[in-house]
């Protein structure tokens, strides 16, 4: 897949307010923030879509999961509650292609989300 504005910011080619980072995975401040928190959690590895992610992703998809839920509880949002999303394709709203959770918290999140 080609590089996205993603990519630079795991190679530090652009700035980013990053708020965790391991061997796996970066997660960073959002910079169109739909809620008082917003962070994207992004593999290093890219995958373009949910429709990318094969087999042996799935230890990769999990870490990202479980990173958001590591987040969330350390930042306190655990009992109140949280949205971590993923959107694929245009029609959902994608408009990075380099998956990402987007984990929201802060405030009273609507659903249905339209
Ligand atoms: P998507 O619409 O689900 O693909 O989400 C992409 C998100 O990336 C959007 O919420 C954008 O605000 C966010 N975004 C785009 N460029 C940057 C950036 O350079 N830093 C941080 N967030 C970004």
């Amino acid at each position: 897949m080609t590089d996205t504005i993603f990519t630079k910011i795991i190679n530090r080619e652009i700035p980013a307010d990053i708020v965790y980072e391991d061997e796996l995975c970066l997660a960073f401040k959002d910079v169109n923030p739909q809620a008082p928190v917003h962070l994207l959690i992004i593999p290093k590895q890219p995958i373009a879509t949910i429709n990318d992610i094969e087999a042996p992703d799935r230890e990769l998809v999990g870490h990202l999961f479980l990173t958001a839920g590591k987040i969330a509880k350390d930042m306190g949002f655990d009992e109140e509650g949280y949205r971590v999303v993923m959107n694929c394709n245009e029609a959902a709203g994608q408009t990075v292609f380099h998956i990402h959770l987007h984990l929201l918290a802060g405030k009273p999140l609507g659903w249905p989300p339209y």
